[in-house]
């Protein structure tokens, strides 16, 4: 029987705080992964940017709040950009902390997509695991990537197993999915509301293909998220007649999934090796159907023809063909599947499983 840690010391995204939607599905995951922890019944430090909130139910992790300039994300810079680490940065403080809370029976969760925590595990005594939220993105994480999984092969989770696809990794890479809080997904039985988009407002995010279809189609498509590249945002909205896209903004997660459920399908087309996609899971948990680009993570998550339809990456035509197949799809297979698939609670098993067989090595 393998030992299993006493604590864990959760080390969050340096790209913002919790809350700010700067994080992106790394701020869901997080929360997902403390209460499976807490229920699991491990203690639970979490160190993260100042301003970080957590929700009620994760009232027993003692948060440390660290300032500092936040991080640059691999994904908007150059794919053979070198290392930036700001002046006053968030990172190395979260790492500190870290690395001074940690006894040897406890375990750093890292969440931060970046080089620093990477490259320092095979030189710190402290046990660290990385759960990796992007695919290879950067020539120099991928590199580190690929290194660390030649001696420390265990330490690393990736949420999909095409995400993992994109690194050379020395065997099979532990695939941990991902799981959301089921109950604040509420199932919508309607299917005559608009069409839905979610995500960062950004290049890597393809929003402009989902505009173009609903604009073909002569429909509404309704845009949540946070605004990261306000020059591609006005490009995207003047590439389709006005009124064609329905700006929401970035919504705190409650208000965003009581809304998404009301959508008659979702579209998801990533222009990147999407890691998972949080927002194809959670619009299946509220019951809306996905048509999805065949790409990444939502490559994995959409079962064409049941819960809704693959098409292949940049096809606006299939993407067309599908949205008009959708009344195909029977919502409650949707909410089924992400229950099946996506809970928070067997999220946590696999990763309680990775981290105590990890722990052996
Ligand atoms: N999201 C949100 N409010 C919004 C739009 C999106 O809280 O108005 C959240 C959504 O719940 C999802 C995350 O933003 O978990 C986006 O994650 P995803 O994995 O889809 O993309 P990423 O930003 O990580 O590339």
């Amino acid at each position: 029987m393998n030992q299993k840690p006493f604590r864990f010391i959760v080390v969050s995204t340096p790209i913002g705080f919790l809350g700010s939607g700067k994080g992106g599905g790394v701020e869901v995951t997080l929360i997902s992964i403390l209460k499976g922890l807490l229920e699991l019944g491990y203690e639970v430090s979490l160190v993260a940017p100042e301003g970080s909130l957590l929700p009620l139910e994760c009232k027993e992790v003692q948060l440390f709040s660290l300032r500092g300039l936040d991080q640059p994300s691999w994904q908007h810079i150059d794919f053979n950009s070198p290392i930036t680490i700001p002046l006053d940065g968030v990172l190395p403080r979260l790492l500190e902390v870290a690395f001074n809370l940690a006894r040897d029976t406890d375990v750093i969760l890292n969440l931060s997509f970046d080089w620093l925590p990477l490259w320092l595990t095979p030189h710190v005594q402290k046990k660290v695991f990385h759960l990796i939220s992007m695919g290879a993105v950067s020539k120099v994480m991928k590199d580190l990537i690929n290194n660390l999984s030649k001696t420390h092969h265990s330490r690393l989770a990736f949420h999909t197993f095409s995400q993992a696809s994109d690194f050379d990794l020395s065997s099979d890479p532990v695939v941990v999915g991902n799981g959301f809080d089921l109950k604040n997904y509420t199932f919508q039985e309607t299917n005559n509301g608009a069409l839905g988009w979610a995500g960062r407002v950004a290049p890597e995010k393809g929003l402009e293909d989902a505009a173009n279809v609903a604009a073909l189609l002569r429909t509404t498509l309704i845009v949540w998220g946070l605004i990261e590249d306000n020059e591609y945002a006005s490009q995207v909205e003047a590439s389709v007649p006005a009124g064609t896209i329905q700006w929401r903004g970035f919504l705190e997660t409650e208000k965003f999934q009581k809304q998404l459920g009301s959508c008659r399908a979702f579209i998801n087309t990533p222009k990147w090796n999407e890691a998972y996609g949080n927002v194809v899971m959670e619009a299946m948990a509220c019951g809306v159907p996905v048509v999805a680009y065949d790409r990444g993570g939502p490559g994995e998550l959409v079962k064409s023809g049941v819960t809704g339809w693959l098409v292949p990456p940049d096809d606006l035509d299939q993407l067309k063909i599908a949205l008009s197949k959708i009344d195909q799809i029977d919502r409650q297979n949707c909410r089924s599947w992400a229950i099946q698939s996506a809970s928070y609670q067997a999220f946590s098993k696999r990763l309680e499983n990775w981290i105590i067989e990890g722990l052996d090595i």
